[in-house]
């Protein structure tokens, strides 16, 4: 029997892993994976696991499948069935239809070339200028569709990286949630899915911090709540450059998994004991899961040798 005078019943923890399927998964990647399933699962949360296909055209034949399997040879388990974006345009479209019938989306007609002399945000990337926002140009067809992104700034404090700050409509402007090819934009399919699978919290890449603010903004405007979010260290070599995927991904093939996992715990600061990995994979997840801190992983962390192919 419910409990009236408990009140509102603790939020279900949900994390997940959300790789896109465009290669096999690379050390960054595993990264990411064992970050976002520890951090749920040390806890007793559950832990999904979604292929983000939804840019078909960048999806390489084959990746997702290796990209399960390789995942099932280290040891992860994830709850329920794998999420597949391919299968989830129908939950796109109504979530791009509810911003549409709010008034919240306009069709733009700009051209890549056309936008190429638009003029630039304060980071240097290239901010829409708003041409099309109202109204299209005498004789011009939309290509693609955009959100009226709401002045103001947005905050979140980050489990990892503090508090971040973004202005999205003066740093990227109107950005595209339907695209020019008829494919619904990341943006969109990345908030649709976690509200809908109930993901408390994103655990994932700080190549993805710039896109959070964006994606809060949706997720405002739809009426989702906003996960707690902690973006992980990306691996840089010592110059502080991102390392290539191609670079990374030959270079946990042929190695063995504890090992990698235990190099991954200690990219994210956990500092695993000498000799863990010669120990075997059941016994890098005891410890991983006994051990696990997100207040140790740092913001930036260099890649370790053995990631360097
Ligand atoms: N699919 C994205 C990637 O592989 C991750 C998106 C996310 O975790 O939100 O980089």
């Amino acid at each position: 029997m419910k409990n009236k005078s408990s009140g509102v019943a603790s939020a279900a923890l949900v994390g997940r892993f959300a790789p896109s399927p465009t290669g096999p998964l690379h050390f960054g990647s595993m990264v990411a994976a064992l970050g976002s399933c520890l951090s749920v699962r040390a806890r007793g949360g559950r832990w999904l696991l979604r292929i983000e296909d939804v840019d078909a055209p960048r999806s390489v034949p084959g990746a997702a499948d290796g990209i399960l399997r390789t995942l099932e040879a280290y040891g992860f388990a994830w709850d329920g069935e794998v999420i597949w974006q391919t299968r989830r345009t129908a939950a796109y479209q109504a979530a791009f239809a509810r911003l549409e019938a709010a008034g919240m989306l306009f069709g733009c007609a700009c051209t890549r070339r056309e936008m190429a002399d638009s003029s630039l945000a304060r980071d240097g990337t290239r901010r829409y200028p708003g041409t099309c926002r109202a109204g299209l140009p005498v004789g011009r067809e939309a290509r693609a569709w955009r959100l009226r992104v709401p002045a103001g700034g947005v905050r979140f404090e980050d489990g990892v990286q503090g508090l971040i700050e973004e202005d999205v409509a003066a740093d990227v402007g109107d950005f595209v949630l339907l695209r020019a090819d008829g494919l619904f934009a990341y943006q969109l399919a990345v908030v649709v899915d976690d509200a809908e699978a109930g993901v408390s919290e994103v655990v994932r890449g700080a190549d993805l911090l710039d896109s959070t603010a964006r994606q809060i903004v949706v997720q405002r405007l739809l009426g989702y709540p906003t996960p707690a979010y902690a973006h992980l260290p990306v691996a840089t070599n010592a110059a502080g450059e991102k390392l290539s995927k191609q670079t990374l991904a030959r270079s946990i093939e042929n190695q063995e998994p504890a090992g990698v996992l235990v190099d991954a715990l200690d990219f994210l600061g956990q500092g695993p004991p000498g000799g863990l990995a010669e120990s075997g994979l059941a016994a890098v997840w005891q410890w991983a899961l006994a051990n696990w801190s997100m207040q140790r992983v740092p913001r930036q962390r260099l890649a370790p040798a053995s990631a360097y192919g």
